[in-house]
């Protein structure tokens, strides 16, 4: 060997693609026959259909479309001692397809990933040796594994060509040459050069290259034995251990919709499992529930095999939740039955939940999730996302992740920055070297394979992964199940480090506001699914009435499946939100039914009188509508009777026992250019363009709004992100002066007693009309904006300024199950990258002795930066959806100024009544009124109430809102037996004492209580 390294490199690199080239020695084309079906057709369709012959080089179209190929073909008998494969490249997706069972996904060229294809070869079984094998279908799905690229013609223009479709005799000599070789030169490659084996790896493929000659056969065998060598100079007992598993990471919907994600699901699990009988030490994990749901539904053969690889301990469905889940947007409840349905379907089909969450990919991590993880019986977590973080990367990838109340689980991060690793010498020693945690540690978690339809892993990765198991120079390389890396790491882990609090991810921020109507109709499904519960379990204690247990079964999972990491954030394509949107409203639509049946049983309906539902664990005062002939003090601009009502926690009870004289007022008056609304708490001027110019409350004698500044400012900042758009907001929108109004146009549309209100109409923007009707009431210091935006920009952020009179260095946001504190400055790059931050129902900024807090009914972007609090309310990216939020919306916000902290002043309750107004139903005959649960805490919500899974009781969710040690005391409407504590699962923990009319319980700071109840 010459001495030159980079020549000898490249030398080597040349070898390796001749060595490709040597890899079927033999081939034949086949004779093809083709059917373009309508659509994605089952395959017994296919089957019946009338193909015709077709050549290969020919473009299929459209793009999304389907192709069936019938392949009628007999193996060469002088072939019948050699490994024969079907070669196959449609330049798409494809699946092999025998005997009505799909056998294998096939990943073509140009596939969005990269030109070369990614599986091309189906080896074929001793059945197809027979004299006249049954015929193999093959289906084609013009996309590739980003679904269509819209931005990109040269791509789009690539897909579909049919290149390939022959037989061929596979050199398995060769194969396996190639893999030693590929290791060695790699080793050569990206080892430091001046280490020893970098040398020592050089001169080896060196050495290889110099000993073929193609035309003798046996000089493979002797390039093997120098490989041999190399590759049996062994570790030593400290080397880093690196355990590996093979991975699919699919998104179960993104740049495709549902339908093309089973068959993505269908080819990636049959190759997987393809795979499983040819290399019986590989394993594969599995996430998403709904997935191998929608198999088992759907492709029973398939999941047939599955479950027998499963039991081989092979194919290892992990994850813990139904989906992937998006962890900003969905509420605290929707995470728990992301949990209970997840666990649920894992110990059904597999026999035991799983101890790992399982969520790679998501856009942060709630300081919720902890808790709630440790109550599903899951114990580890895994991610990488954060190593996309755009200020500060991860310091560490080993350490407990400790949650809002304290709760603790075992974190790992795969150095390698991804759930797609190829698996090759590059990967592998980069893992090693990224890995932040080697003091602590000696062990790390590396997932292979293509995710996204690409098939999970190759056998090009299995075999690199095989020699690699103990070579010095690389790690000890393991192939591992996640439950099994996660206790040796454990184990193993000296000095653990704890990260508190949530895992605030420093990218993708868009997505709390992007694709608002799905937003919207997402926190309208929660809050249905949650009222059905409760008049299920009402019904159920009155009338003995059966809890509709699968109806509620089937809705929580649709909206559950909607809240994937790439639907509900915002950044899946238009036909995505098509029928995500569609599926929301089945589910609205289904609820909204089984209440009006509820009406019937409950309250025997009749227009006359009525009946009002609170269905949430907090006490209220409300203002209701109810039909003209009603007596009423006050009428809306509708014609309806506004009574106040006042009610107990989760009631249900005959109007007229609810109404509540209110002898305060309410008023509203022009003052020349401005509108002064008020009542006993507060008084308000706004001008004519809407804005508040004052905002004072009585009781504390302090002003809300910053003397001389404006409130409910409505602006519009220029939003246009480096990359990815529906996903990003950039630090720098802040720069550019934004946009207000015009053509403002104000009038007073209701004067009191009871309420007021005030219309704003303006125009913003190139094309859109913002509509608002501000109101008050007569005995709240709340100020509700209800609006209406038709909104036609284009890479515009429609946002809403408060500048309030309090100075604080941090603020406080809503969280499922709890609030957590963020910065109000940018004092440091961590402070800084949380410029945007996600929040459930409010976000408060306070002094100790008062404060204000902004509610919101669907929105999840906030702000605060200094003593501006913000929300953010509509964007337009154009990618990956050009349509995305064009369209009409109706949101509201409210301005809610209390005393104390938000913790101390129960905000969580205001903002759950605003969310959700009491319920009139027309009734003649309440059959019972007053409280069913109530607790005697203001900071313990008794947030679900809900039948026992098993149906043997009820379950009571409650936790602690504000961060305080209590005591609280729940009472029930009826007379109870037992009451036993559960975990999320519903799986008993231990039996509290219970009178015949309650129970006792200690809270800690945000904890969660699960109990189950019996009724006497
Ligand atoms: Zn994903």
């Amino acid at each position: 060997m010459q001495k030159h390294r980079e020549i000898t490199l490249q030398r080597l690199a040349a070898f390796r693609l001749e060595m490709i080239n040597q890899l079927y020695p033999l081939r034949q084309p086949l004779d093809l026959l083709h059917y373009a079906a309508p659509g994605r057709i089952p395959f017994h369709e296919a089957q019946q259909a009338q193909y015709d012959p077709i050549t290969l080089g020919v473009k299929l179209a459209p793009l999304w479309s389907t192709h069936w190929f019938k392949l009628v073909f007999s193996i060469p008998a002088d072939w019948h001692e050699q490994e024969v494969h079907l070669l196959w490249d449609s330049s798409s997706e494809a699946t092999v397809w025998s005997d009505g069972q799909p056998l294998q996904g096939l990943t073509g060229s140009d596939n969005g990933w990269q030109e070369a294809p990614i599986r091309v070869a189906f080896p074929l079984k001793e059945k197809f040796f027979s004299n006249q094998p049954a015929p193999l279908y093959l289906e084609a799905a013009l996309n590739g594994l980003f679904g269509v690229p819209t931005d990109n013609p040269r791509q789009r223009e690539r897909i579909g060509w049919l290149r390939q479709a022959e037989l061929a005799v596979f050199d398995r000599g060769v194969w396996d040459l190639l893999w030693d070789f590929t290791i060695i030169a790699d080793l050569a490659k990206e080892l430091p050069p001046d280490s020893p084996r970098a040398g020592q790896a050089l001169f080896t493929a060196n050495a290889m290259v110099n000993a073929i000659r193609w035309t003798e056969r046996e000089s493979l065998q002797t390039a093997r034995a120098l490989a041999a060598d190399f590759l049996a100079q062994t570790n030593g007992k400290a080397q880093h251990q690196l355990a590996v598993i093979g991975h699919a990471h699919i998104d179960t919907a993104w740049l495709w919709p549902i339908a093309e994600t089973k068959r993505k699901c269908v080819r990636s699990f049959s190759a997987a499992v393809d795979l499983m009988e040819r290399y019986p030490h590989y394993q594969f994990v599995c996430s998403q529930a709904q997935q191998l749901a929608w198999m088992k539904a759907e492709y029973p053969g398939l999941y047939a095999r599955i479950l027998e690889k499963v039991k081989s301990g092979q194919f290892i469905p992990a994850g813990a939740t139904w989906v992937e889940p998006d962890t900003n947007v969905p509420s605290g409840e929707s995470l728990v039955r992301q949990f209970l349905y997840g666990q649920r379907f894992f110990k059904e089909e597999f026999g035991e939940i799983s101890k790992v969450f399982w969520e790679p990919d998501v856009f942060g991590y709630s300081a919720a999730l902890p808790q709630i993880m440790r109550a599903a019986g899951v114990e580890y977590f895994l991610t990488q996302k954060l190593s996309w973080n755009e200020f500060n990367k991860p310091e560490r990838h080993t350490f407990y992740w400790e949650g809002l109340d304290g709760s603790q689980v075992l974190a790992h991060f795969p150095p390698v920055d991804t759930y797609n690793s190829l698996a090759n010498v590059h990967d592998v020693l980069f893992n090693v070297c990224n890995y932040k945690d080697h003091d602590r540690s000696n062990h790390s978690y590396l997932l292979f394979g293509f995710g996204d339809g690409g098939g999970g892993p190759t056998d090009a990765m299995l075999e690199q992964l095989t020699r690699m198991e103990n070579v010095d120079g690389l790690p000890l390389v393991t192939m591992r199940a996640p439950q099994d890396f996660f206790e040796r790491l454990e184990h193993d882990l000296k000095d653990k480090t704890v990260w508190r609090g949530e895992l605030y991810f420093e990218n993708h921020r868009g997505t709390y506001t992007s694709q608002a109507y799905t937003k919207r109709l997402n926190r309208d499904s929660e809050y249905r699914l949650h009222d059905l519960e409760f008049l299920g379990v009402a019904d159920w204690v009155f009338h003995q009435t059966p809890y509709p247990h699968q109806l509620l079964r089937e809705l929580w999972q649709i909206v559950l499946t909607n809240q994937f990491h790439d639907i509900l954030p915002g950044s899946s394509i238009h036909e995505v939100y098509a029928e995500a949107n569609q599926r929301y409203q089945e589910v609205i639509r289904r609820v909204d039914e089984k209440v009006r049946a509820y009406t019937f049983t409950l309250f025997d309906e009749d227009e006359e009188y009525y009946t009002v539902v609170n269905t949430l664990g907090c006490a209220r005062r409300e203002i209701v509508a109810l039909p003209s002939e009603h007596a009423a003090i006050q009428q809306d601009c509708q014609g309806a009777s506004l009574v106040v009502v006042e009610m107990p926690p989760y009631s249900i009870m005959d109007v007229n026992f609810a109404t509540a004289a209110e002898p305060r007022q309410v008023s509203i008056r022009q003052v020349e250019n401005a509108y002064v609304l008020e009542n006993e708490l507060v008084q308000v001027w706004i001008n004519a363009s809407g804005q508040l110019t004052r905002f004072f409350e009585k009781n504390s004698q302090r002003e809300v709004i910053v003397p001389d500044a404006l409130g409910n400012q409505l602006v519009l900042y220029e939003d246009k992100p480096f990359a990815y758009e529906a996903w990003n907001v950039d630090v720098y929108y802040l720069e550019k002066p934004p946009r207000l109004g015009s053509d403002f146009t104000c009038q007073i549309n209701e004067s009191g007693p009871l309420r007021v209100t005030l219309r704003v109409e303006q125009n913003i923007g190139e094309r859109s009309r913002i509509e608002q009707t501000i109101r008050l009431t007569a005995f709240s210091p709340r100020l509700d904006f209800d609006t209406r935006v038709v909104w036609q920009e284009e890479q515009q952020f429609l946002r809403v300024l408060f500048p309030l009179q309090i100075r604080s260095e941090v603020a406080t946001y809503e969280v499922q199950f709890g609030c957590v504190q963020r910065p109000t400055h940018f004092n440091t790059p961590y402070d800084l990258a949380r410029f945007e931050v996600p929040a459930q129902r409010w976000a408060d900024l306070s002094e100790p002795d008062f404060g204000v807090a902004l509610l919101n009914d669907s929105k999840y972007g906030y702000a605060c930066h200094g003593n501006v609090l913000s929300l953010s309310l509509l964007r337009a990216p154009n990618n990956p959806d050009p349509l995305a939020d064009r369209g009409m919306h109706f949101f509201r916000y409210a301005l809610y100024p209390h005393a104390l902290s938000p913790q101390l002043s129960a905000v969580w309750a205001e903002a759950a009544a605003f969310n959700h107004p009491i319920q009139a139903f027309p009734d003649d005959s309440c059959l019972f009124s007053g409280s069913l649960f109530r607790v005697d805490a203001p900071n313990i919500v008794l947030d679900t109430v809900k039948m026992a899974e098993d149906d043997r009781g009820i379950i009571l969710r409650l936790y602690e809102a504000s961060g305080c040690h209590t005591q609280a005391t729940v009472k029930t409407g009826f007379p109870i037996s037992t009451v036993w504590q559960c975990d999320l699962l519903e799986r008993k923990t231990g039996e509290l004492q219970a009178s015949p009319k309650g129970f006792c319980y200690d809270f800690s700071p945000f904890e969660i209580l699960n109990v189950q109840i019996t009724k006497n």
